[in-house]
């Protein structure tokens, strides 16, 4: 078995929910007392956000870097970086890196085309919907992107001031309904949760069109690649 290398703490809300689906699906497959080998390095998330409202990538790069070469060095066969938007810099953590990132947009289209989904809505944070490194990879691929033009904010908000904070509000489970309502009605055959905490406010119950989970699908594909010979 792989270790697997976590930078986590964006919010550590999210990363608790990876490690325990990374340990109960190496538990599934390899049952007894089996877990996984993880190491994990949890950033302060004041420090990153900071950078995200300033625009300021480059310095949480840099610190997401150093945490990526000490995960390295303490042994990790590969790297999993815990949040959608962190994905921004990963060509910058990829520079001075020697083993691989299992990058949760890749895991996330290759679950899309395997259901044939050709037009999907994208919801994280404003950083998330709004810029290219993300959207653009799943354009690339050749499925259409919806996102909430007029709700960007609301989500944003719900985002940074609850889930982070693990406040799950019946309220905000009732917007995010209604936005993926408008995403239906405009073509969408299916919706990412492209922010690693809003698995913790929406299941697949909650809506009628397919869901996939950014940090279900990490984590799933963290496993298959942890136990391939
Ligand atoms: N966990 C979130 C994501 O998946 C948001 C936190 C962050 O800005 O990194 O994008």
């Amino acid at each position: 078995m792989k270790t697997i290398g976590l930078i986590g703490g964006m919010s550590w809300e999210s990363t608790v929910t990876y490690y325990t689906r990374i340990n109960q699906l190496i538990n599934e497959q390899l049952g007894g007392l089996h877990s996984a080998k993880i190491l994990l390095a949890s950033v302060d998330f004041d420090e990153i956000e900071k950078c995200q409202l300033a625009n300021e990538w480059e310095k949480s790069g840099e610190i997401l870097e150093k945490e990526a070469q000490k995960l390295e060095q303490a042994g990790a066969d590969f790297l999993m970086i815990c949040t959608n938007t962190m994905h921004k810099v990963v060509p910058q953590i990829e520079k001075n890196l020697s083993i691989p990132i299992l990058h949760i947009a890749d895991a996330t289209i290759a679950e899309l085309q395997q259901h044939g989904i050709k037009k999907v809505a994208l919801l994280g944070t404003k950083y998330t919907m709004t810029q290219d490194f993300y959207k653009q990879k799943i354009i690339d691929s050749g499925i259409d992107v919806w996102i909430p033009n007029e709700d960007i904010e609301r989500i944003n908000q719900i985002i940074f001031e609850e889930l982070c904070h693990g406040k799950i509000l019946a309220s905000s489970k009732a917007a995010f309904c209604q936005i993926i309502d408008k995403a239906i009605a405009e073509g969408a055959e299916g919706v990412i949760l492209g922010c690693t905490e809003i698995g913790l406010l929406i299941q697949q119950a909650d809506v009628s069109l397919p869901v996939f989970d950014t940090t279900e699908i990490h984590s799933q594909k963290a496993v298959l690649f942890a136990l391939e010979k």
